[in-house]
């Protein structure tokens, strides 16, 4: 009996050191790409928008052979890491939206090209991160098509299905709810059709319509007079078989019905025909008329599906977070994480991380820290240098984000960005390296070697120029505040060319292509022309800015080396120093055996800073003079000494 207790106790000791120790879904060590460069956690990460970087072949969609073509760009630049915009098959130009983990999109090269570009990165010590859509899939995935059109499909649990979302929030079935009822920003939608191939047979003469499931090919007709219409502004022709009879097969995906339409062009009066607002059976014929003309409903399915985002963005469902790693969903997207791991990648830039499980950040957390240990571990297997990196975009105010730093390594600071522009806006400097610390301190208490991610704007943001009055003297001291500041530093595509944009009229405006010469094309295919041409002018191009000893280019480039060249800089750590001048931020960086103090003035005014021992300065911007100990700081300036 005691032997007995004593393998028990023995046992379940084991069990929880082996739960606690070891990833969930071990893979053995090998692959064939691991990088041997030593990674720099902290250095300088460059965000680039594959579809429109770098155009090596001329069809008007940035590449991966663009991208290689360019990396001495990027070296010169200073960084250490590229995050790549999804590079996986998808349905949209920016990716956001994956049919297909493990494939590549085809319009951005080959494996051999991706593998390419990380050997040619590495090569030169830079890291290559993707971004890994965990959220969400697209809706043309072939698990979603499945999953949503037979009720025993294995794909069934891979999303966020309910016959009554109501009743089952309720009763807490939605394991994608994080054990709350908030659905958050999101939303259920009805499943397209149940995802049913139908048949329509129109008696043109008797005005009635018969809609039966079918297993027939789809059969539309292109030069049609009479149009079916439905889900989302899709039109499909009938093609007339006998006398006045009409028919068409489609995919029926609508969440309102159909209409039948005899004009493509225009709701003329008369020319919409629909119901009487009564139900439709399948294989009764259903009477229609151009008065009315309600919608007319299809009652194939009640079954609805959950989105964070929008329709064409189905969530992925993890099961119960406590073991969302045992998830069917989870081992599928962890083996395709397998595959890049093993070709070569670094990290993962991870999206969208606050909506995994709505909103819920313990549930969230637990979920991401499965998922980092996993890759991680496969990572090391493989013999990967340090950690791989792993950085996580909860699009929120500093308190939301300080939370998920438990689950991952590194987090992005959006409120780095929103403090920094309102400081300069509002000439205020002098709380700036309190408030920074402060950030700090909270992620410090989360995870003591957290990674604070800062950045300017990115993919999702009005560009930084543009709250930045477009000003040069602004978008230098940006610049030269972010690569003077602890963390990570996130340069965004064009940032270092000083791109303006807004998102008005579509994001693609924030997104524009990198003009490298004064009057060479740029890639627009993916943008479908909302690209601002007259900002993309021979002078910001990189032909321009390289030549120009001035620029905003040369600015990124100067204060990029100094933060290679200095430890303190580079992975120290920061103190900030109060300022008796309203418009100064003052910090020290120190780090390595040595202490650099940074002072960056927030106005448009020449300023004394104040009085201070220093040894040697380092680097300025704009107009700064060291007497004795007195330093004066001219308008927008900055300035690093070491004390
Ligand atoms: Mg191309």
């Amino acid at each position: 009996m005691k032997n007995k207790l004593f393998l028990l106790v023995f046992c379940c000791l084991l069990a929880l050191s082996c739960k606690d120790d070891r990833p969930l879904h071990p893979t053995p060590p090998g692959g064939t790409g691991t990088t041997t460069h030593t990674s720099v956690p902290a250095g300088i990460t460059y965000q680039l928008n594959v579809y429109s970087f770098a155009d090596s072949d001329g069809d008007g969609w940035g590449d991966f052979k663009g991208i290689i073509q360019h990396l001495d760009y990027l070296e010169a630049l200073g960084v250490s890491a590229i995050w790549l915009s999804p590079v996986q098959e998808c349905m949209s130009y920016h990716g956001y939206d994956v049919t297909d983990y493990s494939a590549l999109n085809h319009r951005f090269g080959s494996e051999d090209d991706f593998k390419n570009l990380i050997d040619q990165a590495g090569a030169k010590g830079i890291d290559i991160y993707m971004d890994y859509v965990l959220n969400h899939s697209g809706s043309e995935n072939p698990w979603f098509r499945a999953a949503v059109s037979d009720p025993n499909s294995p794909y069934r649990s891979y999303y966020v299905l309910s016959e009554d979302p109501s009743a089952d929030v309720a009763a807490g079935k939605i394991d994608n709810y994080g054990g709350g009822t908030d659905k958050g920003m999101g939303d259920w939608h009805p499943v397209p059709g149940g995802g049913e191939r139908l048949h329509f047979s129109l008696d043109w003469n008797n005005k009635t319509v018969t809609v039966t499931t079918t297993d027939a090919a789809v059969s539309t007709n292109s030069g049609a007079s009479i149009w079916l219409y439905y889900g989302d502004g899709q039109l499909a022709g009938f093609k007339e078989i006998s006398g006045g009879i009409y028919e068409v097969t489609v995919d029926f995906t609508s969440s309102w019905g159909f209409l039948i339409r005899t004009s493509a062009s225009s709701w003329e009066d008369g020319t919409k025909w629909g119901g009487n607002g009564s139900a439709l059976t399948l294989g009764t014929p259903y009477p229609i008329n151009n008065t009315t003309a309600a919608d007319i409903k299809v009652p194939v399915s009640s079954l609805q599906y959950f989105a964070s985002f929008s329709g064409s963005m189905p969530d992925l469902n993890y099961g119960p977070y406590a073991s969302a790693g045992s998830s069917e969903a989870f081992k599928a997207l962890f083996a395709s994480a397998i595959k890049w791991i093993d070709m070569g990648v670094n990290g993962f830039r991870l999206d969208a991380v606050q909506w995994i499980y709505q909103n819920q950040p313990k549930a969230n957390v637990a979920f991401l820290k499965q998922w980092y240990d996993n890759c991680n571990f496969a990572y090391k297997a493989r013999g990967g240098s340090g950690d791989f990196f792993m950085v996580g975009e909860c699009l929120a105010d500093v308190s939301v984000v300080t939370p998920y730093f438990e689950g991952l390594p590194s987090m992005f600071d959006f409120s780095y960005w929103w403090m920094l522009k309102d400081r300069i806006g509002k000439n205020r400097g002098d709380d700036f390296a309190s408030t920074l610390a402060g950030f700090r301190n909270g992620f410090k208490a989360k995870r003591s070697g957290y990674i604070d991610a800062i950045k300017l704007s990115n993919h999702d943001e009005t560009r930084a120029a543009e709250d930045l009055d477009r000003n040069l003297d602004k978008e230098k001291l940006a610049a030269a505040v972010l690569l003077t500041s602890p963390g990570k530093p996130f340069i965004y595509q064009g940032e270092e060319l000083g791109y303006w944009g807004r998102q008005t009229g579509g994001d693609e405006y924030v997104r524009t292509p990198i003009k490298w010469t004064k009057s060479g094309q740029v890639p627009l295919a993916a943008l479908s022309g909302k690209v601002d041409l007259s900002m993309l002018s021979p002078s910001i191009s990189v032909e321009a800015q390289d030549a120009d000893e001035a620029s905003l280019l040369n600015l990124y480039r100067a204060f990029a080396a100094v933060r290679n060249a200095h430890p303190a800089l580079l992975e120290g750590e920061m103190t900030a120093v109060a300022s008796s001048t309203a418009s100064v931020a003052i910090w020290r960086m120190s780090g390595g055996g040595e202490t650099l103090l940074v002072l960056h003035n927030f106005s448009s005014s020449t300023v004394v800073a104040g009085n201070y021992t220093t040894v040697e300065q380092i680097i300025s911007n704009g107009s700064v003079t060291t007497e004795g100990k007195k330093i004066t700081l001219g308008p927008w300036s900055s300035v690093v000494y070491k004390i």
